[in-house]
């Protein structure tokens, strides 16, 4: 920093002040725009994984009712929650798809997870997994009338 000639202490500590902000304010930018985009891959990936998922193993049921655009992608949350992509089923019933956790699988088969999501009268919401479309069917019928579960079914971080 040999080209700045300054008179005062009290002009160095301004200068540095702006410079430290403006620093400051670029990494900020970056990282926001970093966040974006991150998130925005997330959104498309789920969305692809789940009609990937739907299309391969519920070719015989969901397949055939629920249109591409029916999905809509949700980035990963600050609490290790991964992306999902969710589809409205009707009636208040949601088909969500979880994107399976990086390393979860040691075969390097990442296949994510199926979530019917229903909520009772009482506001009590119920998930069950789809693991498969034979058992659709009684999920569905439960999801339609459900009975009052009072209490939340998704099972804790530490139940998993
Ligand atoms: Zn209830």
């Amino acid at each position: 920093m040999t080209s700045m000639n300054l008179d005062t202490s009290d002009e160095l500590l301004a200068i540095l002040l702006a410079l430290a902000a403006e620093h400051q304010a670029a990494v900020d930018a970056a990282d926001e725009r970093l966040r974006q985009e991150r998130e925005d891959r997330e959104r498309r990936e789920a969305v692809v994984s789940a009609r990937d998922t739907v299309g391969r193993q519920f070719r015989n049921t969901l397949a055939k009712v629920l249109a591409p655009e029916a999905w809509r992608g949700y980035p990963s949350g600050e609490d290790g929650q991964p992306p999902v992509a969710v589809a409205h089923l009707g009636n208040g019933i949601f088909l969500i798809y979880e994107v399976a956790k990086p390393g979860s699988d040691p075969w390097g088969i990442s296949y994510g997870r199926l979530i019917l999501l229903y909520s009772c009268s009482c506001g009590t919401y119920t998930e069950v997994e789809i693991r498969d479309e034979y058992v659709l069917g009684p999920e569905l019928e439960d999801a339609i009338s459900p009975r009052c579960p009072g209490r939340y079914a998704r099972p804790g971080p530490d139940e998993e």
